[in-house]
C-alpha cells in the first residue's frame, strides 16, 4: 500500500514546524508532523492561565536573531510586539544589569574605582565589545582580574552550579559565552538586530506554520509507537515507508536508549500569581548568590499584556534528567564525552539515506529559536 504521506516529521517545534512548511510549499510535499505532547511548538509553546495572563509554559522565550532570512520569514507567520528583554542579577538583594555592563560596574564599586576599571575595559577592549568571562579572568592587570573575580563569583559560579549542576569551568566554554561582560551602557540581555515577541503569542504564530493543505498534525502520540528504523528500512505504523523522515526529538530515544542515556538537564517551572500590577521591575531577575532557583520571570513584562490587577511570574529549577517520562529534556550537556556517545547513535542513521536529524533534541546542541529555524531553512534549501 503506498503511503498517504511523502514526509514524516517527528516533533512539532520550531525545527519540525519549519522544515514541513517548507516541504508543504517549496516541495509541494504531502507531510506528516507527529507530537507526543498535546499541543504544537514545543517548548516556546504559550498558552493562558486561569487568570487570563498569557505565560510561556516551558520557559520565557524572546526571540531574538541577526539574519534577517530568519526575521523575514517568521515575519510570514506574526506580527511583532517590538521587547528587547532586560535581565537583572540580584546579589545579596542589590539589583545591577546582566550582562554585567558598565551601569553594573557603577552599581557595584565607588565612583572613582569603577571610572578607573571603565578606562581600563574600554582601553584593552573597545566600547561595545563583548567580552568573555574566561577572557576577563585571563588578564594580567591585577584591578582588571579583581573585577573578573567579582563577576566570576557574584554572577556566574553560584547561578552555573544551580543550573548544570557543576561549575562554570567543567561546562563548554561557548555556554557562559552566551551572557558575556559588555563594555557598554547597554542594558538589553541580547544586542542582536531583530528581537521581540510573537504579537499574538508563539502558538499563533505556530497554528499559522502548519496551517498549509499540505500538513497533518498528529499530536498525542510518541514516534516509537508509529515508527521502526530497522535493518530493512523504516516502518511507519508497521508499514515500509520510503518517503522521508525528519526526527527532531532526543537521538538516544530513537533507539531506546542502547548505549546509554545522552545526559540533560530538566527544569520544573513553579508559576505564582499576585494580585498586584506588577511583581519586579524588569521581564527575568536572575538570583546569582543565592535562593534554590535560578531565575524569576514576570510575563506581562514580555507579552506586554494590560491586566493591572494580576501578575504571573515563574520560578526555574534545574535539575539532573532521569528519563522519567513526565520530564522533558531541555539542556543538552555539551561536552568531549556526550558528543562521542552522540556520534555512536548518529552512526546508527546512517544507512537510512533519507532520514535527517534537526534540532536542539537531535542534534544535542545548545541551539536559540533562530538558529535552529536557519538550520530549518539549509536543510530545506539543500534537499528541497
Ligand atoms: P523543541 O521545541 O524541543 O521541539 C521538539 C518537539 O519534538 C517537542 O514538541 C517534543 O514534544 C517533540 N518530540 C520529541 N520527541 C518526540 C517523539 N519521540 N515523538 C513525538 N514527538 C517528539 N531560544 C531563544 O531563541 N530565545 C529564548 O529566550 C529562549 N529561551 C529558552 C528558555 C528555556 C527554559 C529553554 C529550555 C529554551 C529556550 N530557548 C530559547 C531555546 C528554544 O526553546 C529552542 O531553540 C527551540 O525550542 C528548539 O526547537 P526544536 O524544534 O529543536 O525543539
Ligand atoms: N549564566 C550565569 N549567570 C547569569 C546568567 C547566565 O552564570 O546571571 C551562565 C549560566 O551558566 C547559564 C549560561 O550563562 O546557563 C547561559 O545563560 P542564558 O541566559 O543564555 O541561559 P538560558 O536562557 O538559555 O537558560
Amino acid at each position: 500500500m503506498k503511503n498517504e504521506f511523502d514526509c514524516l516529521v517527528i516533533g512539532c517545534g520550531f525545527a519540525g514546524a519549519v522544515i514541513a512548511r517548507e516541504h508543504a510549499e517549496r516541495g509541494d510535499k504531502k507531510v506528516l508532523i507527529i507530537d507526543k505532547r498535546s499541543h504544537i511548538g514545543g517548548n516556546a509553546y504559550d498558552s493562558f492561565n486561569d487568570d487570563g495572563i498569557l505565560i510561556h509554559n516551558y520557559g520565557p522565550h524572546i526571540f531574538h536573531t541577526q539574519s534577517s532570512r530568519v526575521f523575514d520569514y517568521i515575519s510570514r507567520f506574526t506580527k511583532w510586539r517590538d521587547y528587547s528583554h532586560e535581565v537583572l542579577a540580584d546579589i545579596h538583594g542589590k539589583l545591577i544589569p546582566v550582562p554585567f555592563n558598565l551601569n553594573s560596574l557603577y552599581l557595584v564599586f565607588e565612583h572613582s574605582k569603577a571610572k578607573r576599571l571603565e578606562e581600563k575595559l574600554i582601553s584593552v577592549y573597545g566600547m561595545e565589545k563583548r567580552v568573555t568571562i574566561s577572557e576577563l579572568r585571563g588578564q594580567t592587570d591585577n584591578e582588571l582580574l579583581e573585577l573578573a573575580d567579582f563577576i566570576y563569583r557574584n554572577i556566574f559560579l553560584y547561578y552555573t552550579q544551580k543550573q548544570w549542576g557543576i561549575a562554570p569551568e567543567k561546562i563548554d566554554p561557548s555556554v557562559t559565552a552566551r551572557v558575556p561582560i559588555l563594555v557598554s551602557y547597554d542594558n538589553r540581555y541580547f544586542q542582536d538586530k531583530y528581537q521581540g515577541i510573537p504579537l499574538d503569542g508563539y502558538t499563533c504564530l505556530f497554528k499559522n506554520l502548519v496551517d498549509h493543505p499540505n500538513i497533518s498534525v498528529q499530536l498525542n502520540t510518541d514516534s516509537a509507537s508509529v515508527l521502526k528504523l530497522t535493518g530493512n528500512g523504516i516502518l511507519f505504523n508497521g508499514s515500509p515507508f520510503s518517503g522521508r523522515v525528519i526526527y527532531t526529538g532526543a537521538l538516544d530515544e530513537l533507539f531506546d536508549c542502547r548505549f546509554g542515556r545522552l545526559p540533560y538537564r530538566t527544569l520544573d517551572f513553579l508559576f505564582e500569581t499576585y494580585e498586584k500590577t506588577r511583581y519586579q521591575s524588569k521581564g527575568t531577575v536572575n538570583y546569582t548568590v543565592d535562593r534554590p532557583y535560578t531565575r524569576i520571570t514576570e510575563f506581562k513584562h514580555l507579552t506586554g499584556q494590560n491586566i493591572p490587577e494580576k501578575t504571573t511570574i515563574m520560578k526555574e529549577y534545574s535539575r539532573e534528567y532521569t528519563g522519567d517520562g513526565k520530564e522533558i529534556p531541555y539542556y543538552a550537556i555539551m561536552n568531549s564525552e556526550n558528543s562521542v556517545l552522540y556520534e555512536k547513535y548518529k552512526q546508527l542513521t546512517e544507512v537510512f539515506n533519507d532520514f535527517y536529524l534537526l534540532g536542539r533534541l537531535a542534534e544535542y546542541k545548545y541551539y536559540n529559536m533562530d538558529i535552529i529555524v536557519e538550520k530549518a531553512l539549509q536543510l530545506a534549501d539543500s534537499v528541497i
